[in-house]
């Protein structure tokens, strides 16, 4: 069958969940472009550098082609065999909740539903949760509490017709671009809109903010409920809302009327200016339409439930929710972590916003289901599972689609729970993740491009996933291995679907089954589709209750919440600080969070090359005042350490930092920098609540690392760097070539020995070498049939060739020996140079910061400029808040 040469889906990574036009060429099996999708309502035809450089992923070196059992190449029925095989000897030996699955936010909701369906209501246990867990778990518990159900009431558009948008605990300029863009540009439209960001780092979103509050981390609660306060104190709270539609404690009314604490309280325990928080108070009191966007920032916390109740409390008081403009926006990280939470796919829920406490409920679930048992009781959230495999108490896990040696808190605790468990499965795209390295049996899963299926963004709207290329190797949807699996378990009659349209389907019905308007989620009017229909789905936000439906853009404008009776519920919050505290020897509170062109553990972002010109490798964040406290140079190296574990990374010194907090993003894992896996160092504590793990705050040491010699290497194949004293990070530099920045942190002992075992050297090819090692300078090239296999550079004063020049020569044939002297010298690329190039600001026309400081030399001040003559920003426009950044750095320096 002839592909189709345009095909909508969806970009496979933030919570925006942009829609994309991707092109094909004549045959069929390559790609022209991929464009944003300009009918799909979540972009409009917007991308950002991650998602236009999707193409550059697409053949991912690294990709499991075929199931493996026991580090052997196996086939499907001896994998599937292998696997159903451990799952029924361990329910029957030591009970269903000796099994878990642990699966993820990347999962298409059919995927997802099929997985929650086998473990609920089949294996009988409640022993499966998803990453997600460590994303937005807050934001369901927040959201139960206050509405009755897991529901976002807002929607994208909100945030362009609000007249007061406050981000709270949100780089949305870097972790949701094209949302962020859409914000952007609504305030050039209207520049009386006013932007709050409440954030304690200067990021890339507060470059477009009217108020800058650089909150003491872990004190959100405090901020929320001292306006929430002050709103009921100055007689801002809606009464005729709150009389109809909202349930009040008087408690909580008398409580506030004699908090004592003002404005100055709050401004002092927050660490803030009391102008700002006034500011900031007043302007919410006199703004009816003000959206409150958070995410991570408050969720990532050990009290983050109630961080969400804060924030939701000062929108049911005000009565602004539901209508345009207005309402509270929790922003999910991943592209399907809704889509998780309306299947269930978490250990204390049930599939379609059902009830695991509600004997009713469970009863319906297994009705529908033709399910034997439902489990009474919840499973373990992520934290917990972990804790009870290394405890020995489950036999089995299943890890679908998702690295939680990297993403997981206290990462040398995970690994001792995967060395202990008697059977770990792992599906994925790729062969070699820090995860995979554990399981037992490794099982081919298709990846983006060749999934089929939905996703839900975080305002709800369901759109399609769809493929349009072939899965490569043995590769299979994860719903189908699930299905497998379960069939071979006996459960035939509940898992035969033809397809995901068939499992969209059910799912759909679900959802409407013995539902009167109770469960906030129903699709059920998309249950009936054709499987044509379900192909030429357009996108819709749910609920979707009856056939020929158009979707819900707002929840709860007239009430109709979804507690029994039917009200609001404001909660009185108690601010409770993060559990980190600093002490003498760990005197600094890290903090983590994401870049801009990365993704997660990096498995498909780490092998684009437009991804690595941003930012290529961890950095820390320092204040300069603590920088010099503790003797560390910006562009030195320095290690972080705790009780669990230490990182080395480059210190960047910075103001946009408080005083006594670092930042370091969470994505670099084993396979992509030495020592650089900051998880390592987070506490393994959660809200008790939602069992969402506090990885933004860890108390940590800081010291100053001191550097030897420096180099590069460059490999076609990624080398097995397990070096002590050698700080490394890898980057592709262009399909097929990766790259390895190098510097010693000692000298040398045995160089020819330790070189052969760095560049993978099996005596094969032939060696080429100069080598001076008093200064720790050696230039080796290993060839082979006259190419060039690797490349090694190494000077105590950096006199070397740029790699990304030299990278040329790969291309070049050296059979003649005269040729061979350049590859010694490098000096016909470039001549030796200790210049390094500025770091890239514009991923999409590569745009240094030398080439837009050479601009501001030249007098240029603005945006509009810099994008003229340099291109910068004109296309995703992702960098758009950095040259900003930029420019007013170099003014305000310049004043
Ligand atoms: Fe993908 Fe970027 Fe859109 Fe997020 S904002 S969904 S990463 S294109």
């Amino acid at each position: 069958m002839s592909k189709p040469c345009a095909i909508q889906t969806t970009c496979p990574y933030c919570g925006t969940g942009c829609g994309l036009t991707v092109e094909m060429n004549e045959t069929g099996e390559g790609i022209n472009s991929i464009r944003g999708d300009v009918g799909h309502p979540a972009n409009q035809g917007r991308i950002c550098v991650k998602g236009a450089a999707l193409d550059e992923t697409m053949s991912m070196d690294a990709r499991l082609l075929h199931p493996v059992v026991d580090g052997q190449q196996a086939n499907w029925h001896a994998a599937i065999t292998r696997v159903a095989e451990g799952i029924k000897q361990s329910v029957l030996e030591h009970g269903p909740d000796s099994v878990a699955f642990y699966v993820s936010g990347q999962l298409l909701t059919e995927d997802y539903y099929v997985a929650n369906k086998l473990m609920k209501g089949f294996i009988g246990s409640a022993n499966i949760d998803s990453n997600s867990r460590l994303c937005m778990a807050s934001s369901v518990v927040g959201h139960k509490r206050a509405f009755g159900a897991d529901v976002v009431p807002t929607c994208y558009e909100d945030l362009e017709e609000a007249d007061l948008v406050v981000i709270t605990g949100s780089n949305m300029a870097w972790c949701h671009p094209v949302l962020h863009q859409r914000l952007m540009a609504a305030k050039q439209a209207r520049p009386e809109m006013r932007i709050v960001v409440i954030d304690p780092r200067k990021t890339a979103t507060v470059a477009g903010a009217d108020l800058h509050l650089a909150i003491d981390g872990g004190k959100d609660s405090t901020l929320w409920m001292g306006l929430f306060h002050d709103l009921i104190r100055n007689y801002k709270a809606d009464l005729s809302y709150l009389d109809k539609h909202v349930r009040v404690d008087n408690q909580i009314i008398e409580l506030a009327m004699h908090y004592s604490a003002g404005a100055e309280v709050v401004a002092r325990q927050c660490g803030l200016a009391q102008q700002d928080v006034k500011t900031f108070f007043e302007w919410f009191a006199q703004t009816e339409k003000t959206v409150s966007v958070y995410s991570q920032g408050i969720n990532q916390s050990s009290s983050g439930s109630d961080k969400v109740n804060a924030i939701l409390n000062c929108h049911l008081l005000t009565g602004r929710l539901g209508k345009a403009g207005m309402g509270p926006l929790s922003l999910t990280g991943q592209p399907n972590a809704m889509g998780g939470r309306e299947v269930g796919a978490l250990a204390n829920q049930l599939a379609a916003h059902l009830e695991l406490g509600s004997a009713e409920d469970r009863d319906r679930l297994k009705r529908f289901w033709g399910a034997e048992h439902i489990p009474e009781t919840p499973g373990l959230m992520a934290v917990d599972l972990f804790d009870a495999i290394e405890a020995g108490k489950i036999k089995v896990l299943w890890i679908m689609a998702t690295n939680p040696m990297v993403s997981l808190p206290d990462t040398h605790k995970v690994r001792k729970a995967l060395e202990k468990c008697e059977l770990v499965v792992v599906s994925d795209a790729v062969a070699n993740s820090d995860t995979a390295q554990y399981a037992h049996v490794k099982l081919p899963a298709c990846t983006w491009g060749e999934k089929d299926g939905t996703v839900t963004n975080s305002e709800r709207r369901i759109s399609r996933q769809r493929s349009f290329a072939s899965p490569q190797g043995e590769a299979k949807p994860d719903w189908w291995i699930i299905q497998q699996v379960a069939q071979y378990l006996g459960y035939y009659d509940a898992f035969h679907y033809s397809g995901p349209a068939a499992i969209f389907s059910e799912h759909a019905a679900l959802s409407g089954f013995e539902n009167d308007g109770e469960r906030a989620f129903n699709i059920s009017g998309l249950a009936n589709q054709s499987d044509a229909q379900y192909e030429q789905m357009q996108p819709i936000q749910w609920p979707v209750p009856s056939v020929g439906h158009g979707g819900t853009k707002r929840l709860y404008s007239e009430g109709g919440y979804h507690t029994l009776s039917s009200r609001a519920h404001l909660l009185e919050i108690q601010p409770r600080g993060s559990q980190a505290s600093v002490s003498d020897t760990h005197a600094f509170i890290l903090n983590t969070g994401r870049v801009r062109d990365q993704w997660h553990t990096m498995t498909r972002s780490g092998v684009a090359p437009t991804l690595q010109t941003h930012i290529p490798e961890p950095m820390v964040a320092i204040h300069p005042e603590d920088a010099q406290s503790v003797g560390v140079e910006d562009g030195g190296l320095c290690r972080l350490y705790n009780t669990r574990g230490q990182v080395v990374v480059r210190a960047q010194i910075t103001e946009d930092q408080k005083q006594g907090d670092l930042y370091l993003p969470m994505h670099w894992s084993d396979g992509f920098a030495s020592e650089a896996l900051v998880n390592g160092l987070m506490a393994p504590v959660t809200d008790p609540y939602s069992g969402q793990p506090e990885l933004k705050q860890s108390a940590v040491a800081l010291c100053a690392v001191e550097t030897h010699w420096y180099g590069w290497m460059l490999s076609r194949e990624p080398l097995a760097l397990q070096e002590k004293g050698l700080h490394w990070y890898r980057i592709p530099i262009s399909e097929g070539l990766w790259l390895y920045r190098l510097e010693g942190l000692a000298a040398l002992k045995d160089w020819k020995t330790d070189l052969r075992r760095w560049l993978g050297c099996d005596g094969s090819g032939e060696w080429l070498e100069f080598a001076d090692p008093a200064r720790h300078r050696f230039r080796i090239s290993v060839l082979k049939d006259g190419l060039l296999q690797r490349a090694l550079f190494m000077d105590a004063q950096q006199l070397y060739p740029q790699p990304e020049d030299y990278a040329q020569l790969f291309s070049k044939d050296f059979s003649q020996p005269a040729d061979r002297l350049q590859l010694m010298m490098g000096q016909s690329v470039r001549s030796c140079s200790n210049q390094s190039r500025g770091r890239g600001v514009c991923a999409c026309f590569g745009v240094d910061t030398v080439a837009i400081e050479g601009l501001m030399a030249k007098g240029v001040t603005t945006v509009a400029e810099v994008t003229q003559q340099l291109k910068a920003g004109s296309n995703c426009g992702s960098c758009l808040p950095e040259i900003k950044q930029m420019l007013e750095a170099r003014q305000s320096s310049a004043a």
